[in-house]
């Protein structure tokens, strides 16, 4: 484990965090019932579900593709390294415990731009004696500097795995492609992308009314068609893995899910949608509660 993001100044990351206005890492934890979130992040994901009632099943198959990709790299490719670029709030099952499970050596190097994230790196550092974890406070519009700093961890002379879960929907085109294919340049031959990205192709009122919640906040909401997915992968000729670019649930679906407990935040009292986000069945989903397209691509 490494030090650097620990030795953070306290009073310097207070003054890093606004609590004034919704921060995209804290409403995905309200989403995925956890704490370290405040008022106005319950504010939003609140609008958010009243917006698309059942939108919390994007969030849970977002993060559960997740799991499974991360499963089927480190055990079915033997991939050993992971660059988690949007990393979020820690949950129960972040990529170092899915892929150290697996394969207790594995190397796992987080980044997130969020103060909040930063303050709570602490429990993204918990590698086993094999393994190594480092945890880096940049900006994904800085992919030189994630680069050098990954370096510190990672051998970019065998292949890693870049995930870039549920993050590309907050860049704009401009930025968003060359980012990708400078990051994607930088690896080996072998190395994987792992890439979800929100759509509006599948249930487009749905998402859209969800967007204009998110637009009215302040935040870039970029939802993206099928095609506009697959050229990440073309522009740096990955080869995409069955089967492709897919809604979120139907890429290697496993119906194995752990359910989370219930979270017993007491703020989900405030939630006029309560019952919505509570944790059900990760089975209880149809393609018309999904605007979440998954997939991962292997560099030649
Ligand atoms: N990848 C996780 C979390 C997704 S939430 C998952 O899929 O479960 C999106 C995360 O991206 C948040 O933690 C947010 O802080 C981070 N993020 C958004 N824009 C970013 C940027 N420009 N640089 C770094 N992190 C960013």
């Amino acid at each position: 484990m490494s030090g650097d993001a620990l030795s953070q100044d306290p009073a310097e990351l207070r003054r890093r965090i606004d609590t004034t206005k919704a921060h995209p890492a804290r409403v995905y934890d309200v989403f995925l019932g956890g704490k370290d979130n405040y008022p106005v992040d319950r504010a939003a994901a609140a609008a958010a579900l009243a917006a698309n009632p059942r939108g919390y099943l994007d969030v849970r198959h977002n993060r559960d593709f997740m799991r499974r990709a991360v499963t089927t790299l480190a055990a079915e490719d033997g991939i050993r390294q992971f660059l988690d670029i949007g990393t979020g709030l820690p949950t129960a099952d972040n990529v170092h415990q899915i892929a150290q499970r697996i394969a207790p050596g594995t190397r796992v190097v987080y980044v997130d731009n969020d103060p909040v994230v930063l303050a709570h790196a602490r429990a993204l550092l918990t590698s086993g004696p094999e393994g190594r974890t480092d945890y880096i406070d940049a900006d994904l519009m800085s992919p030189a500097q994630i680069l050098e700093q990954a370096a510190k961890t990672l051998d970019f002379d065998q292949p890693i795995a870049l995930c870039l879960v549920a993050i590309l929907h907050f860049v704009e085109d401009e930025e968003a492609y060359p980012i990708v294919r400078e990051l994607v340049d930088a690896l080996p031959s072998g190395s994987r992308l792992v890439l979800s990205h929100l759509t509006e192709d599948l249930n487009p009122e749905n998402i859209r009314a969800v967007q204009r919640t998110y637009t009215e906040r302040g935040f870039t909401f970029v939802l993206r068609a099928k095609a506009e997915v697959e050229r990440f992968f073309a522009e740096s000729s990955l080869e995409l893995a069955e089967p492709g670019v897919v809604p979120a649930h139907h890429w290697r679906f496993d119906g194995d899910a752990p359910i989370p407990e219930q979270p017993d935040a007491g703020y989900l009292d405030t939630l006029d949608d309560i019952e919505k986000v509570r944790y059900r069945d990760i089975n209880d989903v149809t393609d018309a509660d999904i605007n979440v397209y998954a997939a991962v691509g292997t560099k030649g």
